[in-house]
């Protein structure tokens, strides 16, 4: 990695100059402790430059058409001289090699945008990690005068748990007559959720995308909302031929009204960071006991009396934190 100096980060990020950004974002995913400590530094600075996007989550089910979805919006966005950042948080990435946004290709006229920046899933193993990088990325954009945030995460369970602590508004996106077990839909899932969308809602496709907004509006009645004071709505698009694109960035400037107003935007926004403080902290503590060589010279023995039953998993756990 080039050695920028930290002014020459912060100064390039501010002017929001492509290849500066590119390189920020580089040097906060590094894992290199020097590395880190430079990053940090950058982010303290621009951290006053940061907040002033509204942070989206879409996710959905592999082939509900998440980067179809993206790319049909985020066109939308930038024609309306809005400047708009993609990232994605798919933890499975450094195994799959890269399941989403690995490959650009899939938002072709969005990555040649140059109002649009498309971050691929960094590789961070576990998905502290990937959501951690995830997060100081969001606020490099944001420092770069970027005001739509779109963080793509594919449906299972976790990942949108996370991703709801990161973003202000999420979309679930479905396809119509895929049930919802096939669909990995569960009802914790429905109930993040500020928007459904049922995509596809075109050719032969429609009436039966249309039928799945009313049993889902009849359904939504008994749920949980996601957001207070927000009712979440079924809707439908087609990122095909961009119908019902514009109606889903309405909902999504009411929701940020509405909740402004009310202060939940701002709650939200205080909860999650102080969520994040604590699972840094977390992160951290339970790095450093798995690497501390004391425990590692006595774990396998404890595990394998815990495997066996020779032990509980609370006295054993006792008797690791007392070393
Ligand atoms: P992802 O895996 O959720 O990112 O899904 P993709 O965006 O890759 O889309 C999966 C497939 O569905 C692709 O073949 C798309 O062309 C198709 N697709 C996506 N959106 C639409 C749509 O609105 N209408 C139709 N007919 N096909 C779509």
């Amino acid at each position: 990695m080039q050695n920028y100096s930290i002014t020459e980060y912060i100064d390039g990020v501010r002017q929001g100059d492509r290849t500066m950004l590119a390189k920020a974002i580089t040097l906060i995913e590094s894992n290199s402790p020097e590395h880190i400590d430079k990053a940090q530094a950058v982010l303290k600075e621009l951290l006053p430059h940061t907040g002033n996007s509204i942070r989206v989550g879409i996710t959905g089910m592999p082939g509900a058409g998440k980067s179809t979805f993206i790319e049909a919006l985020g066109c939308y966005l930038t024609e309306r001289g809005h400047k708009v950042a993609v990232l994605a948080v798919d933890p499975s990435s450094s195994i799959s090699h890269g399941s989403i946004l690995g490959d650009k290709t899939r938002m072709e006229k969005l990555s040649q945008d140059p109002n649009a920046f498309i971050r691929p899933s960094p590789s961070g193993g576990v998905l502290g990690g990937v959501a951690r990088k995830t997060r100081e990325s969001m606020l490099l954009f944001e420092a770069a005068g970027y005001d739509v945030l779109l963080i793509e995460t594919i449906g299972v369970g976790q990942n949108e748990i996370t991703v709801r602590s990161m973003v202000d508004f999420i979309l679930l996106l479905m396809i119509a007559g895929a049930g919802d077990e096939l669909q990995g839909i569960k009802k914790g899932i429905i109930e993040i959720a500020d928007a459904i969308v049922f995509n596809k809602a075109d050719g032969d496709n429609q009436p039966r995308t249309l039928a799945a907004r009313e049993e889902y509006e009849r359904a939504l009645h008994y749920l949980y909302h996601a957001t207070e004071g927000w009712t979440t709505h079924a809707h439908t698009c087609s990122s095909l031929t961009g119908e019902g694109i514009a109606a889903i960035w309405q909902v999504i400037g009411k929701f940020r009204e509405l909740t402004t107003k009310s202060q939940v935007w701002d709650i939200r926004r205080k909860h999650q960071q102080r969520d994040w403080l604590h699972a840094l902290v977390e992160e951290h503590l339970s790095r450093n006991f798995f690497t501390d060589p004391k425990i590692k010279a006595i774990l396998p023995q404890i595990e394998q009396e815990v495997m066996d039953g020779k032990t509980t998993a609370i006295t054993a756990a006792r008797r690791l934190l007392g070393e």
